[in-house]
């Protein structure tokens, strides 16, 4: 499971930044390329957060379209099929411009009350 594995990735570096201190938030971006299913994130996110201290840390995801630039065109346009061709044209001669993002955006961390 795709989705499982990315989210152990995510939670294993809030962890490592975390250092303890609560967690409330992680926003992280995923291009439409690495193929994840947005539900099925928060499904592996909320199986490996319950009963944790990070059971109450929401998990928001960023979907960032593949965009590519034809270079018959000249103009970018949008993927929405896995398959690299220009949506004009239906040219292959196309750059990647968006779409393999993953990366975790923000980690909101909460300041330590004592
Ligand atoms: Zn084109």
């Amino acid at each position: 499971m795709h989705e499982l594995s990315l989210c152990q990735a995510i939670l294993g570096t809030v962890d490592a930044r975390a250092a303890g201190r609560p967690v409330r938030r992680v926003d992280v971006r995923i291009g439409h390329l690495r193929q994840v299913v947005p539900d099925s994130l928060q499904f592996s996110w909320q199986m490996l957060t319950e009963g944790t201290e990070y059971g109450d840390c929401e998990l928001v995801v960023e979907h960032v379209p593949a965009v590519v630039h034809c270079a018959a065109c000249d103009v970018d346009t949008t993927l929405d099929w896995p398959i690299l061709a220009c949506a004009a044209c239906e040219g292959f001669d196309v750059e990647l411009r968006s779409g393999e993002e993953l990366q975790i955006a923000s980690i909101d961390i909460a300041q330590e009350v004592r």
